[in-house]
């Protein structure tokens, strides 16, 4: 059996597969680091101490052996990092040279990176002779252009990594894999949950995503408050600080900003002014960023829908579509968001089992 390990920074989610995908069992331990540690994990759901992600993870394999399965069961434990920078563009087995490259893009997602590595860690303490692999979340973007990922700013800066890289990578991997032979050429993707964006997947292959250097651009999303100009960016930096802006444009923008509410099931029942005036937002600027991704690919051949908001919202699934009916017929998709399955496929499919 396979281990999917999502790191967080106070919670770790896991999931278990067998080699065909099955899965066997999830949860997660949450308030890890607090005084309130929780684990819910099949049969099991009680308070324990976890100081740490070490003890966190231990607990989740005492809970595994506890509903009779043994650390000998698990061939591999694979696990979602959030950043692989540049040089970490494909699944992989982790070695000294992965870690030391997830490190290296730390500082390009410094609330995630170092919480995926803890959990790298840990598992290599509780189990040293265990295969261990990582998916990334920014990997599937390695094939956009280099005229897409580029900012037009100078070479020193470009140099030190500022440029765009995308996220929500295993999303758009999992659409792929779910069309199996019948991929459209052109497919336009949305990803619309809490965070959202949209990607242009030619041939199975990512040529343009809305997110951007960080996952702050593009679409309108739950609390961040997508695309906006830089210079406005440093005007609030002026004006808060820069930690304090960048609490603003990521935690208290979007949604959240527009409309008082981060939750899109709360502002399509509201009813307000207000709230109709966040959902009109969402909406418009999704389309607004579909039209760009569908120049990058030259024209769409079907669009997809996955996310808590994509896939479960037919409203805005409409008014987005209402957006882009110059387009004429597109069929439209929706597929379910299962993250961990691609990243235990994505152990599978480097033999891990
Ligand atoms: P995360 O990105 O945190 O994994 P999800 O993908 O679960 O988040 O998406 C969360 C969003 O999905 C929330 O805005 C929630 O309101 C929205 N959502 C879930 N179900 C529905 C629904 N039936 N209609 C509209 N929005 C929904």
């Amino acid at each position: 059996m396979i281990l999917v390990v999502n790191a967080g920074s106070s919670s770790i989610k896991v999931a278990l597969f067998r080699a065909d995908l099955t899965e066997v069992m999830a949860g997660q331990v949450s308030g890890i680091g607090g005084p309130l540690a929780h684990i819910d994990l099949g049969t099991d759901d009680k308070d324990i101490a976890a100081p740490d992600h070490g003890a966190a993870l231990n607990a989740i394999l005492q809970s595994f052996a506890a509903q009779g399965i043994t650390t000998d069961q698990l061939t591999a434990v694979a696990h979602r990092v959030v950043h692989g920078g540049t040089s970490l563009v494909q699944p992989c087995r982790i070695t000294d040279d992965v870690i030391a490259g997830i490190e290296a893009a730390t500082p390009l997602a410094p609330l995630h990176n170092p919480n995926n590595l803890a959990g790298i860690r840990a598992i290599a303490a509780l189990a040293p002779d265990m295969a261990q692999f990582a998916s990334f979340g920014t990997a599937f973007h390695a094939t956009n252009p280099d005229v897409a990922t580029a900012y037009a700013i100078p070479d020193s800066d470009r140099a030190m990594g500022i440029r765009r890289y995308g996220f929500h990578g295993l999303s758009y991997a999992w659409i792929v894999t779910q069309f199996e032979d019948k991929l459209p050429d052109r497919l336009l993707a949305f990803h619309l949950g809490s965070g959202a964006s949209l990607c242009a997947i030619h041939k199975g292959q990512s040529v343009a995503t809305s997110m951007g250097y960080s996952p702050l651009d593009g679409l309108t999303m739950g609390t961040r408050s997508g695309a906006i100009d830089g210079m406005a960016v440093l005007r609030m930096a002026d004006i808060h600080g820069a930690a304090e802006a960048s609490r603003r444009l990521n935690k208290d923008s979007g949604l959240k900003g527009l409309g008082g509410a981060n939750d899109m099931r709360l502002l399509l029942a509201a009813d307000t002014p207000k709230a109709k005036f966040a959902v009109d937002h969402f909406c418009y600027w999704a389309a607004r960023h579909a039209g760009s991704a569908i120049v990058a690919m030259g024209g769409v051949d079907a669009v997809a829908f996955t996310g808590g908001i994509g896939q479960n919202s037919a409203p805005i699934r409409d008014q987005i579509m209402s957006h882009l009916k110059f387009l004429g017929d597109v069929p439209v998709h929706v597929v379910k968001a299962v993250e961990e399955r691609q990243i235990a496929l994505d152990a599978v499919t480097l033999g891990a089992v």
